[in-house]
C-alpha cells in the first residue's frame, strides 16, 4: 500500500543501530539535504523532511519497536508525528537532539529563516490559560445557558495598546540586527565556513526596542483587571467536561497571543431528580389506596412539570418511562428518558378503627401476593428498560 521508504534505508543505518548511531545518521543526511544548502530543491526538501520523520520514530523506543513489527502500516500510524512535522518543528528539535552547540545550534537555527520565510517568532509572550469553574443546575443543562461571569485576569494595558511603549516615538530600530531581527555570523564548522542566522538576542527578534516605557503597564503591555466573558454552554454537558475559549485567558506580554479560558462543568445536584447519562430517574412515592385505584398526578421533570397516569393495580418497583424527558447528548441528537420509579407507601401509624379494618382486609385472597409468573428475572426487566 505504502510507497514509503523504510526509516532504516532513509538514514542508512542497520536494523540494530544504537541511538549514538542514528543520530550520527541523520545529522548527516540533514546536513546534505539541508535548506541552506539546497535552497529552492524541492527534492532536497523533500529528503530533510523524509530524515526527520525516520529520527523521529526511531529515535523513540517505543515507535521504534512498533515500526519494527508494523512497518509504514503499524495502528495509529498517523500517530508518527513525522508525518505532520513542519520545517518549524524540525528546527525546533534541532536544539533537542544535538544540542545547542555551535554547528548545530546555530547553523539549523538559521535553517529557519530560510525554511520558514522570515521570522516565525511573534511578538511578545503568549499569556497563559486560565481554568474557572462553572456549577449548571440540571435545567441549565438541558437546555444549554448563556453565561456572564467576571474574570480576574491579566488584560491588554488600553494606554499603549498592549506594546509596552510609552508613545509611538518611544519605538527605535534596535542597533543589533539593524531591525532585521536576525543576527548573521560566520562559523567554522567541518563542513567548511558556514553562514548563521539567528534570532536577535538584544530585541529578541522584534527588530525594535522601546526607549520609553508605557507609564501604565511599566512596559508589560497588560494590567491584572477583570473581564466580563460570556459563554455559551451547549445542551447535554455534564460534570468534568471542560471547555476551551480560544483567546480568552491571560493576556500576552507586549502584545503577545493571548491564553485560552477553561471552563470546567459542574453539576449541581437536583432535590428531586438523579442523572444516570442521558436519563433521569426520580423516585416516586404513592400510597397503597392510590395504588389499588389508580390516580393521575404531576412529577417533576428537568423540563418543568409531567402528568402521569397511575394505572389501578399498580405494583411497588414498577418503573414508568417518560420518552425523551432525559438530557440531550451534547454531540448527537440523542434523548435520554425520565425513569419514574414507583414506591408505595407503608403506612408507619395507624389508628384503633383502621386496624379493625385493616385486619377485615388481611383476611381476604385479593391481599395476598400473587406475583405475576414470568420467565423474566430481575435483571432482565432492568435491561429492557434501560436498554
Ligand atoms: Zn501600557
Ligand atoms: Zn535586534
Amino acid at each position: 500500500m505504502s510507497t514509503k521508504r523504510d526509516y532504516y534505508e532513509i538514514l542508512g543505518v542497520a536494523k540494530s543501530a544504537s541511538q549514538d548511531e542514528l543520530k550520527k545518521a541523520y545529522r548527516k543526511v540533514a546536513m546534505q539535504y539541508h535548506p541552506d544548502r539546497n535552497p529552492d530543491n524541492k527534492e532536497a526538501e523533500e529528503k530533510f523532511k523524509e530524515a526527520a520523520e525516520a529520527f523521529e520514530v526511531l529515535s523513540n523506543p517505543d515507535k521504534r519497536a512498533q515500526y519494527d513489527r508494523f512497518g509504514h502500516a503499524a495502528p495509529g500510524r498517523g500517530g508518527y508525528s513525522g508525518g505532520n512535522m513542519n520545517m518549524d518543528d524540525i528546527f525546533s528539535n534541532f536544539g533537542d537532539i544535538f544540542g545547542s552547540d555551535d554547528v548545530f545550534g546555530s547553523f539549523f537555527g538559521g535553517g529557519r529563516s530560510g525554511g520558514g520565510g522570515g521570522r516565525s517568532r511573534g511578538r511578545g509572550v503568549r499569556g497563559s490559560n486560565l481554568r474557572v469553574k462553572i456549577k449548571l443546575t440540571y435545567e441549565e443543562i438541558a437546555k444549554g445557558a448563556n453565561k456572564k461571569i467576571k474574570v480576574k485576569k491579566h488584560v491588554t494595558c488600553t494606554t499603549c495598546n498592549g506594546n509596552g511603549a510609552k508613545d509611538k516615538n518611544s519605538f527605535q530600530s534596535c542597533g543589533t540586527c539593524g531591525g532585521s531581527g536576525q543576527v548573521r555570523r560566520v562559523s567554522q564548522t567541518f563542513l567548511g565556513q558556514m553562514q548563521t542566522v539567528t534570532t536577535c538576542p538584544t530585541c529578541n527578534g522584534e527588530g525594535q526596542i522601546i526607549t520609553a516605557k508605557c507609564t501604565s503597564c511599566k512596559g508589560e503591555g497588560r494590567l491584572y483587571g477583570e473581564e466580563t466573558v460570556n459563554i455559551d454552554i451547549p445542551a447535554g454537558v455534564g460534570e468534568g467536561m471542560q471547555l476551551s475559549l480560544s483567546g480568552k485567558g491571560n493576556a500576552g506580554e507586549r502584545g503577545g497571543a493571548p491564553g485560552d479560558l477553561l471552563i470546567l462543568i459542574e453539576e449541581e445536584a437536583h432535590p428531586d431528580l438523579q442523572r444516570d447519562g442521558l436519563n433521569v430517574a426520580y423516585d416516586l412515592h404513592i400510597s397503597f389506596t392510590d395504588a389499588v385505584f389508580g390516580t393521575s398526578l404531576e412529577v417533576p421533570t428537568i423540563d418543568g412539570k409531567a402528568k402521569i397516569k397511575v394505572p389501578p393495580g399498580t405494583q411497588s418497583g414498577k418503573i414508568f418511562r417518560l420518552k425523551g424527558k432525559g438530557f440531550p447528548s451534547v454531540n448527537s441528537y440523542e434523548r435520554g428518558d425520565q425513569l419514574i420509579h414507583v414506591n408505595i407507601w407503608t403506612p408507619q401509624h395507624v389508628s384503633s378503627d383502621e386496624k379493625a379494618m385493616l385486619e377485615k382486609l388481611q383476611l381476604s385472597d385479593n391481599f395476598k401476593p400473587q406475583p405475576e409468573k414470568s420467565e423474566k428475572g430481575f435483571f432482565d426487566k432492568v435491561r429492557d428498560i434501560f436498554g
